[in-house]
């Protein structure tokens, strides 16, 4: 099996997700090709990563308008 991304435990994203939601990214990305995240790219160039940067670079806010700092989670982004 192959090993998740370096920065999987803890990562700040997951916390804004459903879980049905968070499998679909964590299967494409996280436990996926995780090259292909810009989060972790970020993090691997010394970068800071804002905490709603999704995967793809997108940030939380600019496909879910609704969202807001106050939100604990939301739903079905993708
Ligand atoms: S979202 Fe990106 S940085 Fe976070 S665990 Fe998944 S692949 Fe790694």
């Amino acid at each position: 099996m192959k090993e998740p991304c370096q920065f999987y435990e803890g990562c700040p994203l997951f916390k804004f997700f459903e879980t049905s939601d968070r499998e679909v990214f964590i299967k494409i990305y996280c436990k996926g090709d995780f090259t292909d995240c810009e989060r972790r790219a970020r993090r691997m160039a010394g970068l800071d990563v804002p905490e709603r940067m999704l995967p793809s670079g997108n940030m939380l806010e600019a496909i879910v308008p609704q969202a807001s700092a106050n939100d604990d989670t939301v739903q079905m982004v993708f």
